[in-house]
Parts: C-alpha cells; sequence; structure tokens
C-alpha cells in the first residue's frame, strides 16, 4: 500500500477458486496522467495449468523414472512471461494479440505454449515461451517514454518514432479483432494460422494415440487421467478460433489519417477456403476419436475426486463419455464457423466482390463434408453422427435467432429447406441407425419451424475452460486497476 514502492506480489492461489486472476495496475495521478506505481499481482493458477499442459504433453511418469523437472521449467518459463505482460500494464501498455504472428513480438499478446514434436514423437519444449520482451515492446516503450531536449517538438518527433514503428512492420490490435481480424487472437502461435492449425493437429494426434496413465503420477487414481487428457484432446481450440478468423474476415488497422496503414482488407478467397478445410479437418471422426486402450483405462472418478468444470462433461452417468469431449471439441469449431456475425460479413463481402465465398456456399460445402457425406459406421459412425447433429443445431440457431442479420437467416432458412427434402427423400423403412438420425433431425427441424422466431436449440456440451483463467472478455483482469483511475482492455 505504500505509494512509493513498486511491488510484485506472489500469490498462491492454490484450492479454491481455480482460474483466478492475474493483474498488472498502476495507480496514476488524476491530474498528469503519470504513473505513479505499479502493483502485479500474479497468482499460481497460471503455474499449475501450464504444469497440467506439460504433463500432457510429455507423459513423463515411466514407472521408476525420477520426476521430469521439464514440466517445472515450462511454467516458470510461462510465469517469467506473464511476469513481464504484467509489468507492461503497469508501465502503461495493453495487449496487443497481433504480435503472435511477428516473431512473438510482444510479451503483451497471450502466448500459446510452441510445442514441437521431433520425427522420433518426442516433444521440443526448447521455445516454449519467450524468455525476453518483444520488438513491439520497446517501440512502445521509446515511443511512450523517451524524453526530447529543449527545442525539439515533441509531437513531430513522436511521429517520427511512430513512423519508424510502422515502417518495421508492427501491426497493434488491442482486441482480439472482434471475430474478424484474421492475425489478432489470444493463444495463438506462428504467422500462418492454417499451418499452425495443421500442426497442432498432428502433434495432438500422435499424443492422443499414445496417451496413457504415464500422464499421471504413481498414486493417482487412474480417473485423473481425464483431466491431463483435457488440454491435449483441446490443444487445438485457440488455433481453431484464430483459424475461423479467415472466413468472412477482415484484416484491419486502426490507422490515422496519413499515417499510411491500410484501413481495411478481405482475406483472400483461397485463403478462406484453405481455412474452411482446415477447420473441416477438426470435425472429422478421425480427428475426434480417442483410442479404445486409452478409452479403458478411465473409470468412473472415486470418492474425494468429485467432477468438476476441469474435466469433460458426459451423457452416461459416472463412465467417461469419449463421445462427449468430442461433442465439446466440435461445437467449438463449429460455433466459430457458423457464427452470426461471421456469416452477415460472408454475404456482405461477397455482395461486394464476387469473387468472395458468399454464406450459401459455405454452408454447402459443410453440408457435403457432414450431413450429405458418406456415412461412417461404429465409434466413428456415432462421432460423424454427433457432428451431424451439431452442424444442424448451429444451422438452426444461425435462422432462429433475432439477432442474426435477417439476410443471413433468410441464407440459413433455404439450406434448411433443402436439407429437409434431402433427408425426408432418404427415409427408409426399419428401426436402422440411419433412419434414427433421420428422423432425429427431421423432428428438430419440424420444431423449429413451428416457430423460427422462439426457437431455441438445446445447447452443446461445453469445453472446460482452457483460458488460465476465468471467463472469455475478464481473464487476465486485463490490466484494470485497483484505484479504477485506468481501465485498458
Ligand atoms: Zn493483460
Amino acid at each position: 500500500m505504500d505509494i512509493r514502492y513498486n511491488v510484485v506480489n506472489w500469490v498462491n492461489r492454490s484450492g479454491s477458486p481455480q482460474r483466478a486472476f492475474s493483474y498488472g495496475s498502476s495507480y496514476i495521478d488524476p491530474r498528469t496522467g503519470e504513473i505513479i506505481k505499479g502493483v502485479v499481482t500474479p497468482g499460481s493458477d497460471r503455474h499449475r495449468e501450464d504444469y497440467l499442459i506439460a504433463e500432457g504433453l510429455l507423459q513423463p511418469y515411466s514407472d521408476g523414472k525420477p520426476i521430469s523437472t521439464r514440466m517445472q521449467e515450462m511454467a516458470l518459463a510461462r510465469i517469467r512471461q506473464l511476469s513481464a505482460h504484467e509489468i507492461g500494464h503497469t508501465l502503461g501498455l495493453t495487449h496487443n494479440f497481433t504480435a503472435s504472428v511477428k516473431d512473438r513480438a510482444s510479451v503483451m499478446d497471450y502466448p500459446f505454449p510452441r510445442v514441437d514434436m521431433r520425427p522420433d514423437g518426442s516433444i521440443d519444449l526448447s521455445e516454449v515461451y519467450a524468455k525476453d520482451i518483444g520488438g513491439w515492446d520497446k517501440r512502445a516503450i521509446i515511443w511512450g517514454y523517451s524524453d526530447f531536449a529543449n527545442g525539439i517538438d515533441e509531437n513531430a518527433a513522436l511521429d517520427a518514432i511512430m513512423k519508424e514503428t510502422l515502417a518495421q512492420g508492427y501491426t497493434y490490435i488491442p482486441d482480439v479483432g472482434g471475430m474478424a481480424h484474421p492475425r489478432a487472437n489470444q493463444w495463438d502461435d506462428g504467422a500462418d494460422p492454417v499451418a499452425q492449425l495443421d500442426k497442432l493437429m498432428s502433434i495432438r494426434r500422435r499424443l492422443l494415440d499414445r496417451f496413457s496413465e504415464n500422464a499421471i503420477q504413481q498414486g493417482q487414481p487412474m480417473a485423473t487421467i481425464g483431466e491431463v487428457l483435457v488440454p491435449i484432446y483441446l490443444l487445438h481450440r485457440y488455433q481453431v478460433e484464430a483459424v475461423a478468423k479467415s472466413l468472412g474476415g477482415l484484416y484491419f488497422t486502426h490507422a490515422v489519417k496519413n499515417d499510411g496503414q491500410q484501413p481495411t482488407a478481405m482475406v483472400d478467397p483461397a485463403e478462406q477456403w484453405r481455412a474452411f478445410d482446415a477447420l473441416m479437418n477438426t470435425i472429422t471422426p478421425k480427428a475426434l476419436n480417442l483410442p479404445e486402450t486409452l478409452i479403458r483405462k478411465i473409470p468412473p472418478r472415486p470418492t474425494g475426486y468429485p467432477s468438476g468444470i476441469e474435466i469433460f462433461n458426459g451423457h452416461t452417468g459416472p463412465s467417461f463419455d469419449p463421445i462427449a469431449a468430442a461433442e465439446a471439441a466440435a461445437a467449438n469449431t463449429l460455433s466459430y464457423l457458423l457464427n452470426g456475425e461471421r456469416a452477415a460479413r460472408l454475404i456482405e463481402y461477397q455482395a461486394r466482390d464476387s469473387r468472395q465465398p458468399g454464406l450459401l456456399a459455405v454452408i454447402d460445402k459443410l453440408l457435403d463434408k457432414t450431413l450429405e457425406g458418406a456415412p461412417a459406421y461404429g465409434y466413428e459412425g456415432e462421432l460423424q453422427l454427433l457432428v451431424d447433429n451439431l452442424v444442424l443445431k448451429y444451422l438452426l440457431a444461425l435462422a432462429a435467432d433475432p439477432k442474426n442479420a435477417e439476410n443471413v437467416r433468410g441464407e440459413a432458412l433455404v439450406e434448411i429447406k433443402g436439407l429437409r427434402s434431402w433427408m425426408a427423400g432418404r427415409v427408409g423403412a426399419g428401426a436402422s441407425k440411419k433412419n434414427a438420425a433421420l428422423f432425429f433431425g427431421l423432428s428438430q427441424i419440424d420444431e423449429f419451424e413451428k416457430s423460427p422466431d422462439k426457437f431455441v436449440p438445446q445447447p452443446a456440451l461445453e469445453m472446460p475452460p482452457g483460458a488460465p483463467i476465468g471467463m472469455p472478455g475478464i481473464f487476465d483482469a486485463p490490466c484494470g486497476n485497483d484505484n479504477g483511475a485506468q481501465k485498458d482492455f
């Protein structure tokens, strides 16, 4: 509380509530705007989340071996980065969510662990988090903290610094780009979102295929494999969001007059379809399945280990439900793909430029690859059916939600009508799985058609929270301020 001291106040929040905040706050002289004191309060939850991710990545607990220090090293690397981030806030820096696409240009982005897999399948964490502040951070401090000699025109000097910063190729998007900016995202990595998603999907697959009790320590209940599985099964969750932003995406800058930045640009159509294909690869049965050997190893949770938000929900009572885990993951992709604002941009952009994909073509392709695609059987068949039902759910929601633009609702409606007749034409005789799927889909469409404005589909199962802390929009307590004098986000 002593105004004379800047403080980093380490807080151990072991125990409930999990996933609490870390803060970087400033006390500011309201007369001058001068930052008088900074207080950083990092919480230990971030450690624990990273330790858990590392356990899933490394599956390090082979029998008889000493516990590796690599999990601790990764967690500490994250805390090092987080400390710099929160201190950046105390110095007046806001988030820059485009920094990850330019060589980790800022600690003010939210970093995803950089994971590489060597050809032998081992995991390389040598670059897991940045070890230094970034180029953008240095430019921001030069701009904000330079002193100029007497006689120097300060505004002109600041303009020159900004011009140089822009010439060096730095961009600055402080929020997440409103679902629109393909390069402004939290917890993404790399310059090419699609390539990064493909890479993560491939690493994820190999990790899942060998996932075992090596992910938990000796003496732990086998059921706790479920906790460690979450961050690996959902390894791609944030990169999916980043890739979805290319579809109906808008590159933009917060340009000011005559600064030379291009204010807006649509995403190239080929890039949008590339993003679409990458998203489709996240909802195939091949992507969503878990090995039978793993499923058999996860029993119901024992007394003293209640289920909670940190593990997958299910429809099967106490037993682990692999199809419900797939529901949460696939719903993540589809909720971004069939987002109402994205749909409105797809329509608008195609109206302005006929080369753009448009909403109808996107939904047509989506239906081709799901409901109207080739049937699958067995476990993969159930996963395919799950995805089909989710596609219909999100499509109905797109048409039903009165908050969506009416042109969006109309185009969704026309696709639903087409799908309805396609399904009705395929109903056969008998109590087959095919008929069960068709009747269920048709019943959902019937329910929707009774009262489109009031229809609300059952929500899909949600993923366990992944953000190191809290809910989207408030985590990281961005940097607001204990005394309320400054709020950024
Ligand atoms: Zn922050």
